[in-house]
């Protein structure tokens, strides 16, 4: 059943038929597919064949009334809630889904569009995105800074009906297979930096925008820097008010501090294994040969604990935000303990892994790469905003802490003086 004319699905019929179709349509989860921390991809081609099963998972779950779920169906959602979300998500515990399509398509992009896109702009991308023709991109970090989002000096002036974008944006994941971005350029350098910034939607395969891709410690070469040269968009590519950026941007960060918790999140319960970690550390402890050891017991134990605490912290500052008892700046709670948790977890793997983690082979099982991913482990307070920032958000915006002291708020930005960027 899906909507009827006196009510939406209950939470017990929508499970029910989610379950069904996902057991008859989904494949188990590759327990080696999404773990690991910007592991070395296999090869382009390899990559590209897995963004376009991603597209087409997403599609098959569009037509089985199973993507958008707490989308209203204007824009090609199922008009359901946050609950059956949740639902969607524990019934996929276990099971393959679109990856690829949830951080950054649908957190933060398509929900910065649900919060500020026209009419126009919404019913053309958000039914788009759910039928995974859409994948978006986020252009925030620039070469001279990615903590001081309000500094970015990516420019976009007026033209007519356009506007040309030029500067340099930095560590967009996937920018290389995707199809549009969200970017936050400066439209006003005579008034103090966070009042004159505007975002943009751009098409990353549009003239005078080049991709380069970047190598990374781990060999990976999933991050790119776009270099854009007069880049040409209409007007009506602009997301809310001109010089107003700012009020986008505090957003687009909330939606992707919140990631995992989201309601536009299609995620299996646990994490993306679906499961807690737990089971990946006692896999590894296994085929480390180690599952006797006391010391690998007592790792063992300390990851669980880690996931319970996290996981109850979620539950409890999620809820708080939803009641408003908590104002949506404490989703920086969430981002740093995320942070810190998923560092640690990672650390006890490689630990569990003895000699072996740095020195594998490949039937080595779950011990496979683990010493790449203790060399990536630190991503994990840094991506989506430093665990440092978000300390600096929970004292300031949530505790009432008195405001980082800062050397330009009241200055026209083309007057602050400003380094020389690095990495361009
Ligand atoms: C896996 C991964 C994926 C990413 N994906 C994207 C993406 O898709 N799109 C995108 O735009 N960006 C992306 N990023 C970039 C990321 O958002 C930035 O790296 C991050 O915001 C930090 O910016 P930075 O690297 O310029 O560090 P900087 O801002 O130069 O900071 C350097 C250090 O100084 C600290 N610091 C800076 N200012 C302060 C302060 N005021 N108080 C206390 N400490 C401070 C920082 O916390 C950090 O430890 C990604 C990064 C990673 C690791």
């Amino acid at each position: 059943m899906t909507q009827t004319d006196v009510g939406i699905e209950t939470l017990d019929e929508f499970r029910a038929r989610a379950r069904t179709w996902i057991r008859a349509n989904l494949a188990p989860a590759d327990p080696a597919a999404h773990i690991g921390v910007l592991r070395k991809e296999t090869s382009d081609d390899d990559e590209l064949a897995a963004v376009d099963h991603n597209r087409a998972l997403q599609r098959a779950m569009f037509d089985a009334g199973l993507a958008g779920v707490s989308i209203p169906r204007e824009y090609g959602g199922q008009g359901l809630t946050p609950a059956h979300q949740r639902v969607l998500n524990d019934e996929l515990a276990g099971f393959e889904y679109p990856a690829r399509l949830q951080a950054p398509t649908f957190v933060p992009c398509a929900a910065v569009l649900l919060d500020f896109g026209t009419e126009e702009q919404k019913k053309q991308h958000i039914p788009a995105i759910l039928r995974g023709e859409e994948l978006w991109m986020q252009m925030l970090s620039e070469p001279s800074g990615g903590s001081d989002v309000a500094g970015a000096v990516t420019t976009a002036v007026r033209d007519g009906d356009d506007w040309i974008l030029n500067g340099s944006k930095i560590w967009t994941t996937g920018a290389w297979w995707s199809d549009w971005a969200l970017c936050l350029a400066r439209t006003n350098w005579d008034v103090p930096k966070h009042r004159g910034l505007t975002v943009f939607m751009v098409p990353l395969k549009a003239e005078g925008i080049e991709v380069h891709r970047i190598e990374m410690l781990s060999g990976s070469r999933e991050f790119c820097q776009e270099f854009m040269t007069d880049v040409r968009i209409p007007d009506s590519y602009r997301i809310g008010e001109v010089d107003a950026g700012w009020n986008v941007g505090t957003r687009w960060m909330f939606h992707e501090r919140m990631l995992l918790r989201s309601p536009y999140a299609t995620v299996p319960a646990g994490n993306s294994r679906g499961g807690s970690r737990t089971e990946e550390v006692l896999d590894v402890a296994r085929d480390a040969g180690r599952l006797d050891d006391p010391l690998a017991r007592d790792l063992i134990g300390e990851t669980e604990t880690l996931e319970l605490v996290k996981n109850a912290l979620q539950q409890r500052v999620g809820q708080a935000m939803t009641t408003g008892a908590m104002n949506d700046q404490a989703a920086s709670i969430l981002r740093l303990m995320h942070g810190d948790v998923a560092t640690r977890i990672t650390t006890i793997i490689y630990e569990m892994t003895g000699a072996g983690g740095a020195a594998w082979d490949d039937d080595d099982g779950a011990v496979v790469e683990r010493g790449t991913d203790f060399l990536m482990r630190q991503s994990f307070t840094i991506a989506g905003g430093t665990t440092e920032m978000a300390r600096n958000t929970i004292s300031e915006r949530v505790l009432g802490m008195p405001r980082e002291r800062s050397h330009d708020p009241n200055v026209a930005f083309r007057d602050v003086p400003r380094g020389a960027p690095a990495g361009g």
